[in-house]
């Protein structure tokens, strides 16, 4: 029994102590190993299983105070040592987590890289598939507001993208997948862009041409202060209800085995084909845009607000002015009910397309949810603030990702939600 433990080559002497170093966006998480050390990796939902076989350590648990890891708990078996990793951001095999192993610093030994984040998200190449079919609602011509929130003055958020060229970006390519699918799609801009100079004026006409149509859909990017950016990352999707009313959180919806949308070649393909260069990925002909502040250094949000959209003047929540006001097509609890599905399935479907952290359908009495008159939802698609999930909105396929999710969970619901006239 001792021989075979002696075999193993590590019995009586416990692994160094693990290391933990607090990296912007991620906790990274080193293991010192022997050469000949293997291990294994399994996510858990809300911690990661790290087992080593013939190894040694000391039992125990530990508090931990970082945005990604909570603690982690040493564990002693017989024939192996396991250490559980507390991440309060969850991890699945899609995301929350990366793993490389390193020539140890000194020695011949190994090191195990576990860096965790809540922004680590399914950033491969969406695969192609074969056309939307509307089945139930067969026959019938969808009508689609796509608002790329943003433009021209007024830049939005800003971080290592600028949020009114993503907001654009994605805008296009769900109209795109919408139009592949028989829908007709109104776009609120297609270049950089506003109605008008004055914020009020401008979100009244967006909304106004949402008039009549079936669903009105917002595209938008998050930020949050400096001093918090490193913690706050992931998608949410709004919609206009009561005040306090809890967010929920629906689960990834499969991808498969439902009628798929086309991914045909368009001009945009060309941003599909994104390099890496030194880590960073690049949007190739990414817009420049004149008088972009610099990337660095995010404008400054008053309080804890945790979106810079709306302006200070969108949050009070004026009435639209300078237009008559529009007829609605169905009461307002109606509305909020359809708005809310219509959320709910997008959550769905923008998860199942990126594993991105799941920050739920969520209500807010953002200017363009409040005042339009058919259903409407805004979608935060990420957090730019964030180090790591700015990178992502830079990704090119993260964001045919992003606009597959918008896109697919906009005709499900078309499918399955929209009231007959
Ligand atoms: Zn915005």
């Amino acid at each position: 029994m001792l021989l075979a433990l002696l075999g193993g080559g590590a019995w009586g002497q416990s692994l160094p102590p693990v290391r933990i170093g607090d990296q912007p966006g991620f906790t990274r998480v080193v293991l010192d190993l022997p050469k000949e050390a293997t291990y294994t990796i399994e996510p858990l939902g809300a911690a990661l299983r790290v087992t080593l076989p013939n190894q040694t350590v000391p039992p125990g648990i530990h508090f931990v105070t970082l945005p990604e890891l909570t603690g982690y708990v040493m564990e002693q078996f017989e024939d192996r040592a396991v250490l559980i990793l507390l991440t309060p951001q969850g991890v699945t095999a899609r995301s929350g987590f990366k793993t490389m192993i390193l020539a140890a610093l000194e020695g011949d030994g190994q090191r195990l890289v576990i860096d965790l984040s809540g922004a680590f998200v399914d950033t491969s190449p969406l695969p192609g598939a074969s056309g939307f079919r509307f089945v139930k609602a067969n026959g019938r011509r969808f009508s689609v507001v796509v608002d790329a929130g943003h433009g021209g003055s007024d830049p939005g958020a800003v971080g290592p993208v600028v949020e009114k060229a993503v907001n654009l970006e994605v805008a296009l390519r769900v109209r795109r997948l919408l139009q592949d699918a028989g829908v007709e799609v109104t776009m609120t801009r297609e270049g950089d862009t506003a109605f008008s100079l004055d914020k009020r004026t401008d979100l009244t006409q967006r909304i106004a041409v949402a008039e009549g149509k079936n669903l009105f859909v917002s595209i938008h990017a998050n930020a949050m202060v400096p001093a918090h950016a490193d913690g706050w990352c992931g998608l949410e999707v709004y919609y206009f209800g009561p005040r306090n009313i809890r967010p929920f959180f629906p689960p990834p919806a499969p991808l498969e085995p439902t009628p798929q949308l086309a991914l045909t070649p368009s001009p945009l393909d060309a941003l599909s084909t994104t390099t890496q260069t030194g880590g960073l990925p690049t949007l190739p002909g990414y817009p420049a845009l004149p008088g972009y502040p610099a990337l660095t250094g995010y404008p400054a949000l008053p309080g804890n607000e945790p979106d810079v959209l709306p302006s200070s003047e969108d949050r009070k929540a004026l009435p639209p002015q300078n237009l008559p006001t529009p007829t609605p097509q169905m009461n307002l609890l109606r509305r909020m009910e359809l708005s809310r599905t219509l959320a709910t399935r997008v959550v769905s479907y923008m998860l199942g397309a990126t594993a991105a952290l799941n920050r739920g359908v969520r209500v807010s009495d953002f200017f363009v949810l409040r005042y339009t008159t058919v259903p409407a939802i805004l979608v935060e698609m990420g957090y730019l603030s964030h180090p790591v999930e700015g990178l992502n909105l830079r990704n090119a396929h993260y964001l045919d990702r992003i606009s597959y999710g918008i896109a697919r969970g906009v005709l499900e619901y078309l499918e399955n939600d929209d009231p007959l006239e």
